[in-house]
């Protein structure tokens, strides 16, 4: 049997029984070439395909200390296109072994990139963000081939992320220290800032680029090294990232990627004396799991956690402007971010006419395979996905929510879910407490001012939220009782790598982008110069 007939008929078992999910090899069963494979794909797919084995972005290895790596016990993972089942290639399942080597290796390179000067550094990163802008068609197909979202979405994703690297190429020039003036004649305070060494990055699958670059830009421009753990689900596009930076002469071991078991590498990241710091993205439960176990070297840790965000349309808000703004904050990326409203609270005197207005726009969303012409949005990532919001959807209509748009499997298929409206949602149904990570919008009817804010803030998560309102004073009072590390204001689109985004609360520590994003990635010493006199 060849290794293709396999490979099918296994996608094929799997799709009948509706569960699709990566499957684990070890080195005694089918090892499949380090490549795509073609021959299962649809045609549109194949096409696109072809064309990216062509251009030497699709890695299927691990990278370390500059080296194309294998697991060390030939264990490899399958990549999957969550809009077909179908399997992109497989690539290492690593684990603490692959990763103390890239630890050393990372350790033995920050030695000479920390020595570098800032504008060399800079160079460097500015030709990896050209690269990245040149390749910006080919590693936005690598993201929807893995991740699922319309390919025009996901360009637009690799430009985001190549301008973290753009604007930390310039931030690298930017590190300055203090002088502190003295409190006595003979001696001078100096506060110099320095990289803090050798640092882990662990990376969800939703953004499997930007997420990457909003923490290696930062952490190379200020001279660190890095250990990625990009997720096992959307592996492929930091591969082809890792390749770029290596062609834009960023030196061996700077860059290091493993990838597979995460429990194992991320265990080996938190024993490590010589990692600095754990920058990462992702659910609350394993962000709660990586600070507890970060306190036994005493590593900072840097997270970006679930979100809860509250996006609430005032009476006064101009109508037009609040439906795309929720449409764009609710329905981007299928609603796979963090940063996505989970709850659209719509004030009593508004709240009929928006759920028209809103309820006929999200009708309209056309839903398929990302490779598609006019398709916005794509499949969730898996099965579980789906289920859970299967599961939320029921609870919310069992107690008496009511179905205004959607509210099923898509008849598409695979997981595809249809864009949905729920109206007459309470606090006390699931859907208004748990991060949804779907494309479902909950409609809560409000009456005051206060009432809106308080339910805002009840919940542990204090990521993103929204408001739609015409009035400046209510703009500012309402965005300043926010307990949200991020507000937009008559906007459902607000990252950009010039602001900082972290959250409040349980949605984590730290701030990422901007200026503030070069701070988890530097110490700063205090150097006393005394007997001057
Ligand atoms: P999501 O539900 O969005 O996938 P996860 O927190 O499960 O969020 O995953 C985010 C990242 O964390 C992924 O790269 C995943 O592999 C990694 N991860 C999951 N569990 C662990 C763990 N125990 N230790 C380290 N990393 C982990």
């Amino acid at each position: 049997m060849s290794w293709t007939h396999v490979c099918v008929s296994t996608v094929c078992r799997r799709l009948a029984s509706g569960f699709i999910s990566p499957r684990i090899f070890t080195n005694s069963q089918p090892y499949y070439p380090s490549r795509i494979l073609c021959r299962q794909m649809g045609s549109d797919t194949k096409a696109i395909s072809v064309k990216l084995n062509g251009s030497g972005l699709i890695r299927s290895h691990g990278l370390i200390g500059g080296k194309w790596t294998e697991a060390y016990d030939g264990k490899t993972l399958e990549v999957l296109n969550p809009a077909t089942g179908e399997v992109i290639t497989t690539v290492p399942f690593m684990a603490g072994r692959e990763t103390n080597d890239a630890i050393a290796s990372a350790q033995e390179a920050f030695a000479s990139w920390s020595k570098l000067t800032a504008t060399e550094r800079s160079k460097r990163l500015r030709k990896w963000y050209d690269l990245l802008i040149s390749h910006k068609e080919e590693l936005g197909q690598i993201v929807t081939l893995e991740q699922g979202k319309p390919v025009k979405e996901a360009i637009g994703e690799v430009t985001y992320a190549a301008n973290f690297i753009e604007f930390y190429a310039e931030e690298a020039k930017r590190v300055y220290g203090d002088i502190i003036p003295t409190t006595s004649v003979d001696r001078r305070f100096f506060i110099l800032k320095q990289p803090i060494g050798v640092v882990g990055l662990i990376t969800p699958w939703n953004f499997p680029i930007a997420m990457i670059t909003r923490k290696v830009a930062p952490a190379l421009a200020c001279g660190c090294t890095v250990v990625i753990k990009p997720s096992e689900l959307t592996p492929l596009t930091a591969l082809a990232a890792a390749e770029l930076s290596i062609q834009a002469g960023i030196p061996p071991g700077v860059v290091n990627v493993v990838l597979g078991d995460a429990p194992a590498i991320g265990e080996a990241l938190l024993a490590s004396t010589q990692v600095k710091t754990i920058s990462f993205t992702g659910s609350t439960a394993v962000g709660k799991k990586l600070m507890a176990g970060a306190a036994a070297t005493v590593k900072k840790v840097s997270l970006e956690l679930g979100g809860n965000a509250p996006c609430i349309v005032f009476d006064d808000a101009d109508i037009e402007v609040a439906v795309k703004g929720t449409l764009a904050a609710k329905f981007r990326n299928t609603g796979q971010t963090c940063i996505c409203a989970n709850r659209v609270l719509v004030q009593e005197g508004i709240y009929d006419k928006f759920a028209d207005a809103f309820s006929n726009a999200v009708k309209s969303l056309k839903v398929g395979n990302g490779f598609e012409e006019g398709v916005v949005l794509g499949p969730l990532i898996n099965d579980a996905a789906v289920q859970k919001v299967e599961t939320l959807v029921q609870d919310a209509v069992s107690k008496g929510a009511k179905i205004l748009a959607g509210g099923n499997r898509h008849s598409l298929g695979m997981t595809f879910y249809e864009p949905t409206v729920i109206a007459d949602v309470k606090c006390e149904m699931r859907i208004s407490s748990e991060e949804v990570f779907g494309p479902v919008a909950p409609l809560l009817k409000f009456k005051t001012e206060e009432e809106a804010i308080h339910i805002a803030n009840d919940t542990t998560a204090g990521l993103a939220s929204y408001i739609f309102t015409r009035s400046v004073q209510r703009s500012w009072r309402v965005a300043e009782a926010l307990e949200y590390g991020i507000v937009g204001v008559n906007e459902g689109l607000v990252s950009t790598e010039v602001t900082p985004h972290g959250g409040m609360k349980q949605s984590g520590l730290g701030r990422e982008g901007s200026k503030y994003g070069m701070e988890e990635y530097l110490e700063i010493k205090y150097v006393c110069l005394g007997n001057l006199i």
